[in-house]
């Protein structure tokens, strides 16, 4: 075969687009949809040849400049971000990832939006600041449209999933991972199958159900299988694990085998993977007895940990050589150890404390910077004509809200309003006083909202009311008496004698278990039956 070929894997169709990008020039007959081709290709590489697109990133940086497209230099920008962080450059990386969210924000450039809160998720999830980290995942599924790519929609999904889990909210991460699975499998992508899988079967051992982790590892052998892959360490400490939960130390250990021959296949991006592997063995061979096995395996580690400055994994070597002593009897030195052992974890803890400041400096530079792009992300979430929240806010701020209802198990109630045979103030005066008729509801509803409440116009001449911590009985209150304010306020000088009202429908949810399209979805199926019974009404949901 031609040597030239061979780092051009067969089965991907997108990467010649990315080698092409160095003969690309201005001049050449369709560059700009070339250059799209190529940044597509970059944005969906395979984990693994992350490398290989530095040098295509910055060429297609400088061709989209020369074609004075800036939403595809922005593009080529995250590109070179990813890579960056993949090679431990976090703070240059989210640096980036800030500049193009900010220039995203004032553009309202969906797919840039999404991309860019992608990215800023990882930086935060990376400095460990998980709240953010949080918000920006949900912003970036938020702004990630059906029709992107499978491993891109699939990616955002999984991203999401895993800093919901690390947030405490493990039920939500099953069904974002869930989800994301549901659009990797039929892609037939089976690279980004496999780390969704093993980050299922990964919270299915930590939640305790080692009989769903054992069927999902199944799963993705089935996939290995297939496509001839060895199975990555990460899955297979996973499968140790559980063998471990079930009391099977031996097989536990052969499940890691691989790793301890050095035959298993690594992700370049964790370095410490291996670590992690040795110190489940050595704990599996601890626990089955062997104990000169497990001290010889947990010298091994502590040598990984020293020459790869592994300081998390080098504290919890101390943590299992403080347990081994103890089974030995040796009970002055195991306690000797875990004093170390927690002493190096508190001063992991502050060193991870100011590292997490000096990034978040970093990035954040200026108080002036912070601001500016405060102030573009507060305009990207308003309605010009009448400055309610819009849209895009709502479908941020709504699954935050259902997420915090979820967990503290509270009821969210929704109102959606729409007036009522609005057409005809069109029509009849013009549509300058639609807009005014529009602007003063918008004064209303602001009034309704108190409290927690949030109003937001959804596009034209649809409303929505949030009311967080609401019943269905007050939320029914609530909505009766805006409706009466909409219909008895003095619009005669507006529109003459035409009146001006509002059908509403409204729902409940009552622990937060749901999600925003089910919830606007059911309160427009109250609003339709409120329309079909007379306009002018609220409409709940049935008993
Ligand atoms: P229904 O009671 O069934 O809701 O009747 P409707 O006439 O209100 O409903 P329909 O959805 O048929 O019409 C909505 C109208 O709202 C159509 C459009 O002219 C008007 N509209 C939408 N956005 C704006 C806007 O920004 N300004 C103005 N003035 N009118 C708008
Ligand atoms: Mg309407
Ligand atoms: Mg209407």
């Amino acid at each position: 075969m031609d040597a030239a070929l061979q780092t051009v894997p067969a089965d991907d169709a997108t990467t010649p687009a990315i080698y092409e990008l160095t003969n690309l020039s201005t001049l050449t007959p369709h560059a700009e949809a070339r250059l799209a081709a190529a940044l597509q290709a970059m944005e969906t590489v395979a984990i693994t040849d992350f490398r290989n697109v530095v040098e295509p990133a910055r060429a297609a940086e400088r061709l989209a400049a020369e074609l004075g497209r800036d939403d595809l230099q922005m593009r080529a920008r995250l590109v070179r971000a990813d890579v960056l962080r993949r090679q431990g450059e976090a703070i240059e990386s989210g640096r980036i990832a800030q500049q193009v969210n900010a220039w995203a924000t004032e553009r309202r450039d969906a797919y840039l939006l999404a991309r860019s809160h992608l990215h800023l998720a990882v930086f935060f999830r990376h400095v460990g600041d998980l709240a953010d980290a949080l918000t920006h995942a949900v912003s970036a599924v938020a702004n990630t449209s059906d029709e992107l790519p499978a491993r891109i929609r699939a990616r955002h999904l999984s991203v999401l999933s895993m800093v919901l889990y690390e947030n405490g909210s493990p039920d939500e991460a099953r069904r974002r991972a869930q989800q994301a699975l549901e659009i990797a499998a039929p892609a037939g992508d089976d690279e980004m199958s496999l780390q969704i899988l093993n980050n299922l079967a990964y919270m299915a051992y930590k939640l305790g159900e080692p009989d769903h982790a054992r069927q999902l590892i199944e799963d993705i052998r089935a996939i290995s299988v297939r496509n001839g892959a060895r199975l990555d360490s990460s899955v297979l400490d996973t499968v140790a694990r559980i063998e471990m939960m079930q009391g099977r130390y031996a097989e536990a250990e052969a499940a890691l085998r691989p790793v301890l021959d050095g035959t298993a296949e690594h992700l370049l991006t964790d370095g410490d993977l291996i670590a992690e592997c040795l110190l489940t063995v050595a704990e599996a061979q601890r626990l089955r007895g062997a104990v000169d096995a497990a001290q010889a395996t947990l010298d091994r580690t502590a040598r990984v940990c020293e020459e790869r400055t592994l300081a998390s994994a080098r504290a919890r070597v101390r943590e299992e050589q403080a347990q081994l002593y103890a089974m030995t009897g040796r009970f002055r030195e195991a306690y000797e150890e875990h004093r170390r052992f927690y002493a190096d974890m508190q001063a992991l803890q502050s060193a991870q404390r100011e590292a997490r400041a000096r990034a978040l400096q970093a990035v954040f530079e200026t108080e002036e910077a912070r601001r500016e792009s405060l102030r573009f992300r507060e305009l990207a979430q308003r309605d010009a004509l009448t400055g309610l929240h819009n849209r895009r806010y709502v479908d941020e701020r709504l699954a935050l809200l259902l997420q915090e209802a979820a967990e503290r198990r509270t009821p969210l109630s929704a109102a959606l309003i729409d007036l009522d045979h609005f057409k005809r103030v069109n029509d009849t005066l013009s549509h300058a006083t639609g807009d005014v008729v529009l602007q003063q509801i918008a004064g209303l509803l602001t009034e309704a909202a108190t409290g927690a409440a949030v109003a937001a116009r959804l596009g034209g001449e649809e409303f929505l009311l949030i009311l967080p911590d609401t019943g269905a009985d007050e939320a029914v209150r609530r909505c009766e008496q805006l409706r009466r304010t909409i219909a008895g306020h003095p619009w005669r000088p507006v529109t003459g004698g035409i009146p001006v009202t509002a059908s509403l429908g409204v729902t409940t949810i009552v622990d937060g278990r749901s999600t925003p399209s089910a919830l606007l979805a059911q309160a427009d199926r109250n609003l339709y039956a409120a329309k079909r019974t007379g306009r002018n009404r609220v409409v709940a949901d049935p008993a």
